[in-house]
């Protein structure tokens, strides 16, 4: 009898346990979490532009739709400096207005009907004048005397070729003027130095020359080891900061060595590409700053060599700036003359006679007071400006 209980009760439960897991199938499983759609982000439409009502007569303007403005940027936007190359193509107008006097002289002088001995001094005075030295003027002078007469020429055109030739050649077409400003080969910067007179145009050139190597695809640190004027380091900053160049600069007063060192130390270690360094506006005159210069060359190269020493001159200050080059070129190695000013002044054969004195190329020509208006030094087109399109007869 307890055995048939038994059975009848698990049948019960059995029946039960069936018909409860019936009933949850019916109902279904129980729903998971599903994620949710992603939001879409809509782009959300700005304010309408106000409505201008249409002035009587005109057409009413379709509307316009305004993107939503950029969100606002801390850090102030960048310059994107020119590209250097074609720089003294757009730049030969003003040049050739500076300088064009000398080829429209030369040009008046030449057309004559008689060559004789009182032009061609008229033709040499032309050329000193423009600054071209009595050396190279003596030279140009018999070349073009020697040519006019042998090859027989006269024609304007021709005597364009034959002044233009001889013009290239006294400048060297085939110089080797490129700047080396790529790091090292052992990966540390390319270190610049730049020097010269007070006021020859010096910090504004290595801010000028920062922006011709940013526009080149360079990074670039500066060094304010003008520490003698108090100005120069604030200016120097200011070119920096509108590239993206850092700067490190010193006390008022302090010692430029110091400076240029760290600055050459820093550049190392942010692996930039050059290091520009800007020096004091020694006065070539006075000994003890001439020393310093040799000094700050000196601490520099205990971190590396120094690749390039730009000597600026002002080409306005005329043969003095030749005076000026050479007391540097006995302190410092210069390796290249950077002319500023040739904007302001008609004496482009300085290019010439410095070049000729001191057998340092011309590397880059300051014309103008714009932050791009400096540019790699090509003899051809500068050539072309003296000359200027005018004088072609
Ligand atoms: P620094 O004392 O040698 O460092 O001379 P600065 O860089 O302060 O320049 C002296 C003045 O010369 C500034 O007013 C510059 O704008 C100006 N300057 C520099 N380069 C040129 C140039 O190529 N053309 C003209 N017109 N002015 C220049």
């Amino acid at each position: 009898m307890v055995l048939f209980l038994l059975i009848v009760g698990a049948v019960v439960v059995l029946l039960g346990v069936i018909a409860a897991s019936v009933l949850v199938a019916r109902r279904g499983t129980p729903p998971t979490r599903q994620p949710l759609p992603p939001v879409l982000h809509r782009r959300e439409r700005p304010a309408a532009p106000p409505v201008v009502a249409p002035e009587a007569g005109t057409p009413p303007a379709e509307p316009v739709v305004q993107e939503p403005t950029a969100p606002v940027v801390q850090t102030p936007a960048l310059d994107t400096p020119e590209k250097t190359s074609g720089r003294l193509a757009r730049l030969r107008s003003r040049l050739s207005r500076s300088q064009g006097t000398l080829g429209r002289g030369l040009f008046a002088l030449l057309s004559r009907d008689v060559l004789d001995e009182d032009t061609w001094e008229e033709v040499e005075d032309t050329l000193l004048t423009a600054d071209m030295g009595v050396g190279a003027t003596t030279e140009l002078v018999q070349k073009l005397r020697t040519r006019v007469r042998v090859e027989s020429l006269r024609t304007p055109e021709e005597l364009r070729v034959i002044l233009r030739e001889e013009l290239l050649s006294l400048i060297g077409a085939d110089v080797d003027r490129s700047l080396r400003t790529l790091p090292k080969a052992d990966g540390t910067p390319a270190v610049v130095l730049v020097v010269g007179v007070n006021g020859t145009g010096k910090t504004t050139t290595c801010g000028k020359l920062a922006r011709v190597l940013v526009a080149d695809g360079r990074t670039v640190l500066l060094g304010a080891a003008d520490t003698f004027r108090a100005a120069a380091a604030d200016q120097l900053q200011t070119w920096g900061e509108r590239v993206g160049a850092s700067i490190v600069r010193g006390p008022e007063g302090g010692d430029p060595a110091s400076i240029a060192f760290e600055a050459v130390a820093q550049g190392t270690t942010a692996k930039v590409d050059t290091v520009l360094i800007d020096t004091a506006g020694r006065l070539h005159t006075k000994t003890g700053l001439m020393d310093e210069l040799g000094k700050v060359k000196r601490v520099i190269e205990r971190k590396g060599a120094v690749d390039e020493c730009l000597l600026v001159l002002d080409a306005t200050t005329g043969q003095n700036g030749v005076v000026q080059a050479r007391v540097f070129t006995e302190v410092v190695d210069v390796t290249g003359i950077v002319l500023t000013k040739l904007d302001g002044s008609a004496k482009g054969g300085i290019v010439v006679s410095v070049q000729r004195e001191l057998g340092i190329p011309v590397k880059l020509i300051g014309v103008g007071e714009g932050p791009d208006d400096l540019a790699p030094f090509e003899a051809e087109a500068f050539v072309d400006a003296l000359l200027g399109d005018e004088a072609a007869l």
